[in-house]
Order: C-alpha cells, then sequence, then structure tokens
C-alpha cells in the first residue's frame, strides 16, 4: 500500500546556505531509501520554501532542483515568518501530495522520525505530532523560556502538544481542515489540534543545529509567544476584569474601614498611602489598556485580510 503514498517533505528556509546541502544530502539518502523499500510513491519531492532569505539559498535551490529532480522549491516575495513559509509550503504541496512532513532545515529533527511518522500514518492517523524526547541540546536561556511558556499556555487553557515543535505530519484531509481557518496570525501549533481527526505522537531527539546559527531571534520568540496567546486565548481580558473586581472590593472594605476609623477616633489621612494608591491604580489602567491595544492591533490585521504570503517562483 505505501508505494502509491506521494509524501512531500516541505523544508522552510531563511538563510540557510550553510546547511541546505547537508540538509540535501540527508533527505536525498532518506527519501530514496524510503521509495526503494516501497513505504513511499516514487512521486514523492521535498519542497523547500524560501522565506525571504537574504543570502545564496534560493540559488542554491534552483541548483539542486536543477542537479535532482526529487527537490523542488518555492520562493516567497519577501521573509514572512516561519510560520507563514510553512504554510505556504503546506498548501502548495496539498495540491499535489497524500501526506507532508515539515522538518527544519537545518535538520534539528532527526529525519528517521518520518518512519515512525509514516508507520502511524499508516494506522490511521491524520495528523502526527513529532515530539521531542529531551530538550539537552537547547540552551539553558531556550529551555527554561520554552518550559515556561508551555506551563503558562496550559495554565491559560490553551491546547497544546508539549515539547511539539513544527515537525510534523499532516495527511491531505488535515490540511484541507487547515485551509479552513483563515485567520491572518498564525499560530500552527495552537491551530493544528483545533482540526480535530485521529492524532499521534513520534518521539525523536532533537539534535543540534548542522550549522549556521538560529533564525529566531529574541523578538522572534517574543512575538511567536505573543500570537500564540493572543490568537487563542481571551484569558488576559479575563484577568483584567478580575483583578479590577478585586480591586474595586478591597478599596470599598477599606473605605468603610476609614470611615468606622473616623467615626471612632477621628484618624488622620495619610498622604504616602493616597499617592501610592494614585500610582497603583495608574499602572493597572495602563497595564490594562496596553491589553486590551493588543486586541485591537490583532483585530485591525484581521480585518485587513492580507495575504499571508506572495510566492514570486515556483520549482515544481
Ligand atoms: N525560518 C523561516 N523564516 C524565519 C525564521 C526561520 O523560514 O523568519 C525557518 C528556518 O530556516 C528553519 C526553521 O524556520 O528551517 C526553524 O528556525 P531555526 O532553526 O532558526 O529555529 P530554532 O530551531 O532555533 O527554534
Ligand atoms: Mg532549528
Amino acid at each position: 500500500m505505501g508505494k502509491d503514498i506521494i509524501l512531500y517533505v516541505v523544508v522552510p528556509c531563511y538563510n540557510e546556505e550553510e546547511v541546505l546541502e547537508i540538509t540535501t544530502k540527508a533527505l536525498n539518502e532518506k527519501m530514496q531509501q524510503l521509495i526503494k523499500s516501497n513505504a513511499i510513491s516514487n512521486e514523492s519531492k521535498v519542497l523547500y520554501v524560501n522565506d525571504g532569505s537574504k543570502d545564496n539559498t534560493w540559488n542554491l535551490i534552483t541548483e539542486i532542483h536543477n542537479q535532482n529532480n526529487l527537490f523542488c522549491g518555492i520562493k516567497l516575495s519577501r521573509n514572512r515568518g516561519s510560520q507563514n513559509a510553512l504554510y505556504a509550503g503546506l498548501m502548495v504541496a496539498k495540491e499535489y501530495a497524500d501526506i507532508t512532513i515539515s522538518i527544519e532545515a537545518d535538520l534539528q529533527d532527526d529525519i528517521n522520525v518520518i518512519d515512525k511518522m509514516l508507520e502511524e500514518y499508516k494506522n490511521g492517523a491524520e495528523i502526527v505530532y513529532g515530539v521531542r524526547s529531551s530538550r539537552k541540546q537547547d540552551t539553558f536561556f531556550k529551555r527554561v523560556t520554552a518550559g515556561f511558556f508551555y506551563k503558562f499556555m496550559n495554565f491559560i487553557g490553551i491546547e497544546m502538544i508539549q515539547n511539539h515543535s513544527e515537525c510534523r505530519l499532516m495527511s491531505k484531509k488535515a490540511l484541507e481542515g487547515l485551509e479552513q481557518f483563515e485567520e491572518t496570525n498564525l499560530f500552527l501549533r495552537g491551530i493544528i489540534p483545533q482540526i480535530g481527526y485521529k492524532s499521534a505522537v513520534a518521539y525523536y531527539d532533537r539534535g543540534k543545529r548542522m550549522g549556521g546559527k538560529t533564525k529566531f531571534s529574541l523578538k522572534k520568540m517574543i512575538n511567536f509567544a505573543m500570537e500564540g496567546i493572543i490568537s487563542f486565548s481571551i484569558a488576559p481580558l479575563r484577568l483584567i476584569s478580575a483583578s479590577g473586581f478585586l480591586m474595586a472590593f478591597i478599596s470599598f472594605i477599606i473605605l468603610i474601614c476609614l470611615l468606622i476609623m473616623n467615626v471612632v477616633n477621628h484618624a488622620v489621612s495619610d498622604l504616602g498611602f493616597i499617592i501610592t494608591t494614585i500610582f497603583l491604580a495608574t499602572g493597572l489602567q495602563m497595564l490594562s489598556l496596553g491589553i486590551i491595544g493588543e486586541y485591537i492591533g490583532k483585530i485591525n490585521y484581521e480585518v485587513k485580510k492580507r495575504p499571508r504570503y506572495i510566492i514570486e517562483e515556483k520549482l515544481l
């Protein structure tokens, strides 16, 4: 049965000239082996998505495509971030493939996970989440921030698969499901569990980058975390109303206490207390406005219905 499964491996690439050759070699071996053992069809491909790289990445992709038609590529008109790049690749692949597997260009995800994923797909899963078995290879900073991120997301009720990066298998059916989500602000790790269908998990070891540096600056990481929270939860808004209620309740009690004290022994007013209270209240109001602003900002983007990406060139 495997012989008929057309697999497209989708790889977003942003300034990856240092690793692209190693990646291509490894993926080529893996794909040939899978095709030979009839695990996948010989029409299967690797699809590189050039996410507006500023280096030689697109030229390399073109060269690789010309040498070996197992590899194809699309070029986005500019850098749109890994989520949009991956989405673009998945939507293009959907037209040709029965299943897609997404992995990072730096091969941090052990590509042998592909075998396990295919196994799960054959057992009936429409989505297979790649989950890293440990975070040993990550920097201390990344480990701590990521751990905190998952805990927080869980706490405010956002369904996410722990330690799952963007490495996953999706069937055509699941991709068609994904296509129906129309939001512009993409947070795939949150959206994909919402698609539903039977899913499974495949464990793998996550290694070091094969070359080059991480393409995720702290700014991109913070944006990404914000995206996840704001796009999937109104918990921050609830927090505002809850703290507002608490503040009002406490001040009401204090007011009554002050009134009683005033009646009983003519208590004096405390200037410091008043100033602190004003600062506290102002701070809270500013914080609240800031959070509301975040949501309005998102709405502003969503109503524009801008395209998530524009494809400049296709090598298929
Ligand atoms: N990436 C991308 N656009 C971006 C940033 C990253 O397409 O704006 C790609 C990158 O080429 C890689 C994947 O997303 O294939 C993950 O990036 P990276 O390995 O730098 O992230 P990390 O593993 O450090 O989280
Ligand atoms: Mg990486």
